[in-house]
């Protein structure tokens, strides 16, 4: 392919028709730094159904700089720019001047205003204009080259979160992708401006990024934060605070409590140079919650993505399967609540590992291992009619909480993301046709060695658990309303895992989970 530097639009334009790939594209200021090559090589390591290439531009857009501000003083050096964005593994690289971003000038095209609730806080509130001008010129980057994956890096986190509501409010079909800040040796979060300091002042900024990492240990510690005692140790060190707070780290919006994901985040002046930096707080660790009708292929994708993930997998649908197990095994009457408290209240659920290097759960009940007896026919008709009674269901729940309370889990079934995780991080609604899931069922059925009904009465047998599921009174099949729903019609194992990460890594930044299986 070569490597390829182009100034010219028409030339790019040229050279991307006859590549016929996927762009990912990587927008940059140049002054290229270890950050960018971070995000050069995670763009590379992309997988992708089509052939691809990572294309990095460098246009240093006067839009987002204010009026005092260091749009003149830059660092702009195209030779050291390409060889690192070269070796890093670009493809090629695009230097436009203005005219070729704005032709015609900025005022003859559209300029983006960015909503106020995101754009009043951190350092949209310190620099006028400068996440308009950011917006305004991504757009008109990926217009010009309307690439498949946006790549950010998460050091400017906010600029990450406005773009994303960007492309979802105007759906552009874009996907986001972001990565983690990288730091040199000192814990110094690399930055292009960070070639302004002088040594004593580099010795001086590190000091922002220590007090913030003791501040977190401390947080993860005792679940305190003292912006005093953090401000008080920036302040030492003649690092000038801009703004030093505790913010939601999806709305930006300011917290006293760390419940959800929030953001440690300060802006300094060291000397004349302005620095960010931030961190991440969260009282415990990620919970993923996947629902969705039955057949929807749940239980493969959940188990695999656990397993990327290094998190405890939940299979719930397991649980209200061995309860209905063992009440057929004892004979009770379904609609027998007396005989069902009964049987439960002494009964005790486990999960076991197959072996310590698999994720193949065994499920115990009563010391039973009924791994296999779950999946039987008869079981499955039953199942929606247990599991539709309020002692079952308190009982299932507050186990499965249970197991969760600490966080690090993904969990399957019908009512995570509304009932028994409801503050989960991640919630998606897994779904697909109902001929769709007949088929999978059917094939299914067929692996595990089951006499075979038609695929039209699997169908109308999963039509059927899923009426019963959606219209029971308590924590019925439905989506949450903030969960991302995923429709896997023609989709393999592999491609939903895909997806699923990407929906993953847009609420769970890479600082917070770092897996190197994903
Ligand atoms: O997912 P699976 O097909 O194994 O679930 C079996 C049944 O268990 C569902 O049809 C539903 O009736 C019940 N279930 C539930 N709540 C969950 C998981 C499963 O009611 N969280």
């Amino acid at each position: 392919m070569g490597q390829k530097i182009f100034q010219a639009n028409s030339e790019l334009q040229d050279w991307l028709l006859e590549q016929n790939s996927a762009i990912i594209f990587i927008p940059t200021m140049g002054g290229l730094h270890a950050g960018h090559e971070y995000l050069i090589r995670k763009a590379k390591e992309t997988k992708n159904k089509r052939k691809q290439i990572v294309l990095v531009s460098i246009f240093v857009n006067p839009l987002q700089f204010g009026k005092d501000e260091d749009f003149i003083e830059y660092p702009r050096n195209l030779k050291k720019d390409a060889e690192l964005a070269f070796n890093a593994g670009a493809d090629a690289i695009w230097s436009p001047d203005y005219s070729q971003v704005f032709p015609g000038g900025e005022n003859s095209h559209f300029k983006i205003q960015v909503p106020e609730a995101l754009n009043n806080q951190l350092c949209g509130a310190e620099r006028q204009g400068h996440f308009d001008g950011v917006a305004t010129v991504i757009l008109r980057l990926i217009n010009i080259i309307k690439p498949e994956i946006l790549i950010l890096g998460e050091k400017d986190w906010q600029q990450l979160i406005i773009i994303r509501k960007l492309f979802h409010e105007l759906s552009i079909p874009i996907k986001i992708k972001s990565f983690a800040t990288q730091r040199d040796q000192s814990g110094l979060a690399y930055s292009s401006r960070n070639s302004y300091l002088s040594d004593s002042e580099k010795l001086n900024a590190q000091f922002l990024p220590k007090a913030i990492e003791t501040a977190k240990k401390e947080f993860d510690k005792n679940k305190i934060i003292n912006l005093n005692k953090i401000a008080k140790q920036i302040k030492q060190k003649n690092l000038k605070i801009e703004y030093l707070k505790i913010v939601d780290a999806f709305s930006l919006k300011e917290r006293e409590n760390v419940n959800d994901i929030c953001l440690l985040a300060a802006a300094v002046k060291c000397g004349s140079t302005r620095l960010i930096d931030h961190t991440f707080l969260m009282r415990r660790k990620p919970i993923i919650a996947i629902d969705g009708p039955a057949g929807a292929g749940k239980s493969t994708v959940t188990k695999e993505f656990a397993k990327r993930l290094g998190l405890i997998y939940l299979d719930t649908g397991a649980m209200y399967r061995a309860v209905t197990w063992l009440i057929q095994d004892k004979s009770i009457d379904s609609s027998d609540l007396i005989g069902i408290k009964n049987i439960l209240k002494d009964s005790k659920l486990d999960f076991k590992n197959s072996n310590s290097n698999s994720i193949e759960q065994r499920i115990l009940i009563n010391n039973i291992d009924v791994t296999n007896q779950i999946r039987t026919p008869e079981v499955t008709s039953l199942v929606s009619e247990i599991s539709k009674h309020k002692l079952v269901r308190e009982l299932l729940t507050t186990q499965q909480q249970l197991i969760g309370v600490n966080g690090g889990i993904v969990a399957e079934g019908r009512d995570i993301g509304t009932a028994v995780f409801p503050d989960a991080d991640v919630k998606v609604f897994l779904t697909a046709s109902p001929k769709e899931r007949a088929k999978r069922r059917y094939l299914d059925l067929q692996k595990r060695g089951y006499k075979l009904s038609s695929i039209e009465d699997l169908a109308k047998e999963i039509k059927e658990r899923d009426k019963n599921d959606s219209e029971r009174k308590i924590a019925p099949l439905k989506k949450a309303q903030d969960a991302i729903e995923l429709v896997t019609d023609g989709m393999n194992i592999e491609e939903v895992l895909i997806e699923l990460t990407y929906i993953f890594r847009s609420k769970i930044p890479e600082e917070v989970w770092l897996t190197p299986n994903l």
